[in-house]
């Protein structure tokens, strides 16, 4: 019998519970996300499918994947807002925070749903369902979305626990209980098993997955094939040792910026390095990754393009040591020319060690301020100036003049 503790976490009605919790306004009306802002509704709604509904809106029989026009039928008072992938992915990476500080070993399903391996969590932080109450707790103190959880031995069981009472659910399968949760529930709570499985199954009389359990493995494989006719019956009955897969680590990660005028002017290029490299060390740790190279890209007006490469003395996720280390290249490169285009960039990536809370480097914890600060009010809204402390923390709102990111990931 598997010991494992396996959570399946999954945010409630996410992209309109994101919507409904920056818009005040929002709050407890009927919420569609869909379509893109093309600035012209009736665009939007006839070419756009519903994203996610709140549940306020569900109660109309709006669900996600339907055609906003449909929606709007049946629910014409909902508020219809368009997807903005930006804010919501800064939403989960606030989210994904919290629950990395608990276990590594964390793979995402969507921005908004994720199995979580706790097993190797239990000395530390309790139980696999103290775990799971406490992210949940801390989600909504910390990043105000609500959270269902299921907790199990393996992923499937805690998935469809995680299913069972959305919004807010929180449903634990004790070791061994794995069966005896699953079998009065219908064949379509099973991940994977879709219509043509099921009427295959019907055929046979089968309704739950209590009788698929307890089919004569030989007859489901004629019915449905040999490895899913497997698959199918080995997770009917709880049994599902499938690993949480962390998703591989990139080779490296970094921001680029091309500016549409020129710039020549050492103290601006200083800021739009220190930016670049507070974006590519939010990136390391959103992912739980260090880095030991640090890379600037350096285009002039002419098109030459150099760039440089500094190994740093240890691993770092830290915004003042790749600023540092970036500015130290480019004060050794720079010709005093024109620039067209910076480029910070990290490689050499590794797992981040949490040794202890202890050994964290005093601006560790002020890069953490900054990260909940920055998905609380914008990536734009606070940075560093050219020193370290809290002193030199700039506080602003201007919007840049454009953008250009590449994540090789
Ligand atoms: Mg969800």
């Amino acid at each position: 019998m598997s010991r494992r503790g396996i959570i399946h976490m999954d945010l409630d009605a996410f992209y309109a519970s994101v919507e409904q919790l920056r818009r005040p306004e929002l709050r407890g009306r009927p919420v569609i996300v869909g379509g893109a802002d093309t600035g012209e509704r009736r665009t939007q709604v006839r070419r756009g499918v519903v994203s996610a509904a709140s549940y306020e809106a569900r109660v109309f029989g709006v669900h996600s994947a339907m055609p906003l026009a449909t929606a709007l039928r049946l629910c014409p008072e909902a508020v219809l807002v368009p997807v903005d992938f930006r804010a919501y992915r800064d939403a989960s990476s606030s989210v994904f925070a919290v629950a990395r500080e608990y276990t590594p070993l964390i793979e995402p399903l969507s921005l908004d749903e994720a199995f979580l391996d706790v097993t190797a969590s239990e000395r530390r932080f309790g139980a696999p369902e103290v775990i799971a109450a406490t992210i949940r707790d801390r989600v909504f103190t910390e990043c105000r979305l609500h959270a269902s959880f299921g907790v199990a031995t393996g992923k499937t069981v805690a998935k469809i626990a995680s299913d069972l009472r959305k919004p807010r659910g929180f449903v634990v399968v004790p070791p061994g209980g794995e069966a005896a949760f699953l079998a009065p529930l219908p064949l379509r709570a099973l991940p994977g098993l879709g219509p043509a499985t099921e009427r295959a199954l019907g055929g046979l009389g089968v309704r739950t997955l209590g009788e698929v359990a307890a089919l004569p493995l030989e007859t489901l494989q004629l019915r449905v094939g040999r490895s899913h006719g497997l698959s199918i019956w080995e997770r009917a009955r709880g049994v599902d040792e499938s690993a949480v897969t962390v998703p591989g680590r990139p080779r490296s990660v970094s921001r680029e910026e091309t500016f549409s005028v020129d710039i020549a002017a050492r103290e601006v290029l200083a800021t739009r390095i220190a930016e670049l490299g507070a974006d590519v060390a939010a990136r390391l740790r959103d992912g739980g990754w260090t880095a030991r190279t640090v890379t600037l890209k350096l285009r002039y007006t002419d098109f030459e393009t150099i760039s440089r490469q500094h190994s740093l003395a240890s691993p770092t996720q830290s915004d003042t040591t790749v600023r540092d280390a970036a500015q130290a290249l480019f004060d050794n490169a720079w010709t005093g020319a024109p620039v067209r285009l910076l480029g910070v960039g990290v490689s050499s990536l590794d797992e981040f060690a949490q040794l202890d809370i202890f050994s964290q480097p005093k601006d560790g914890t002020l890069d953490s301020a900054l990260d909940k600060l920055r998905e609380r009010f914008g990536r734009r809204a606070i940075r560093r100036g050219a020193g370290a402390g809290l002193r030199d923390l700039d506080w602003r709102g201007d919007d840049l003049r454009s953008l250009s990111a590449d994540e090789d990931d």
